[in-house]
């Protein structure tokens, strides 16, 4: 199929594609983001990350979570043998962020162009099926309110980024394969093994105001792409106004869109002594 055509390819050729009658596709589990979705299908299929995403029509050069959701979800749903509802979440809050951040450039982490998670750690290892969730890709999302823990910003083994969609096929140590998300990559030994270090680990890190603060605020994005308005106080005036208002609050340094900006990510995202 040509390069230059639009997401979903809409013309007879996608009939006639050697995948088009899919059984055994898991469906998407009810936060996962399509990137970590497109793994586990493709791996379902015994095909690999790029054939399957053909397959779907979205193209190697666009982000892949913001491609899924610019495409048909019912038509993927149909031809994927699996319940169009469970791609309305990731459709909804990716939607979303496009009405303001089109490319992502802005809200969405990535890595050489790839498309970058963060994880944490208790999410991961409590699913029954290991996925990364749609959250986990904005850059402003730093903690889990669930286990009071810090995302985690690469693998605490090998210090590989996630970046996803990824080959599950020939992942993991020597390209042998790995079987769930829950194994890194690079260098296949498990993302969630510190989960116990992890859990609860906000109220032992001594947190300033000024990281107390960004924190809040990245879970503030994710509220307002979810309402779809701004809710904020400013000097004692309530204030509700539409979505494109978190630009402003970016470009005032507000919202932690930036790697760099407080040391203490970094810090506390170093490697556990004797993690297990
Ligand atoms: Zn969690
Ligand atoms: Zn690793």
């Amino acid at each position: 199929m040509s390069s230059s055509q639009p997401y979903l390819h809409k013309n007879s050729d996608n009939a006639k594609h050697p995948l088009s009658a899919l059984v055994g596709v898991p469906k998407m589990e009810m936060f996962e983001s399509p990137a970590s979705w497109i793994c586990q299908a493709a791996l379902s299929q015994g095909a690999t990350r790029e054939e399957f995403a053909e397959f779907l029509g979205l193209r190697k050069q666009d982000d892949p979570d913001l491609a899924f959701v610019a495409g048909s979800i019912g038509e993927f749903a149909v031809r994927c043998g699996v319940p169009r509802a469970h791609f309305e979440f990731a459709s909804y809050m990716f939607g979303g962020l496009a009405s303001i951040d089109p490319n992502g450039e802005r809200f969405l982490s990535e890595y050489q162009r790839a498309a970058r998670y963060r994880y944490c750690p208790v999410c991961l290892h409590d699913s029954k099926v290991k996925h990364f969730m749609v959250h986990w890709r904005f850059s402003a999302w730093r903690y889990c309110p669930d286990h009071d823990c810090l995302m985690v910003d690469a693998c605490k083994h090998c210090g590989e980024y996630i970046t996803l969609p990824t080959d599950m096929l020939k992942g993991g140590f020597g390209g042998y394969g790995i079987a769930s998300l829950d194994y890194c990559m690079a260098c296949g030994h498990r993302l969630s093994s510190h989960w116990k270090q992890a859990l609860g680990e906000m109220h032992r890190l001594h947190l300033g105001f000024a990281e107390k603060t960004a924190y809040a605020y990245g879970r503030a994005v994710l509220a307002a792409i979810y309402h779809r308005r701004v809710r904020y106080i400013n000097n004692g005036m309530y204030h509700n106004v539409g979505l494109k208002f978190l630009i402003n609050f970016d470009e005032l340094g507000l919202i932690p869109n930036k790697d760099s900006e407080f040391p203490s990510f970094s810090s506390a995202n170093g490697t556990y002594a004797g993690g297990g």
